[in-house]
């Protein structure tokens, strides 16, 4: 059944985000945005070198993932773009090719690793 779920959401999540299947979805706080389709994976905005023009460090043929969160959460409701300055977690690897809706309602995707506070 978790592997039936994980390829449904697949399948609905890869042509529209450009899912990869991280098990943790975060669409709703980066202005619909997979933040796992930045080259280094950034979970909390960007890393600095995003260069003047707005393309990405690493591959300069791609707008920086972070800018388009940015940009795109601003359009946002003012519930979920409120969300947008929260720190999220680091990313659980192994939660990858889970399905983030299975781990949703588990509350699988909430678990943090040791030690990490975001409030500290
Ligand atoms: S945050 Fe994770 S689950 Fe959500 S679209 Fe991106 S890779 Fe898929």
């Amino acid at each position: 059944m978790a592997r039936l779920l994980a390829t449904i959401e697949h399948v609905v999540k890869k042509p529209i985000w450009d899912c990869r299947m991280c098990g943790q979805c975060v669409l709703h706080s980066t202005g619909l945005t997979c933040p796992m389709t930045c080259p280094k994976q950034l979970r909390n905005g960007p890393c600095g070198g995003v260069r003047e023009d707005g393309a990405c460090e690493v591959d300069p043929s791609m707008t920086c993932v972070w800018l388009k969160a940015h940009n795109r959460s601003e359009r946002m409701p003012r519930t979920l773009r409120k969300e947008f300055d929260d720190l999220r977690p680091p990313v659980d690897n192994r939660l990858q090719d889970t399905s983030s809706w299975a781990n949703l309602l588990s509350g699988r995707d909430r678990v943090v690793p040791d030690g990490w506070q975001p409030d500290a």
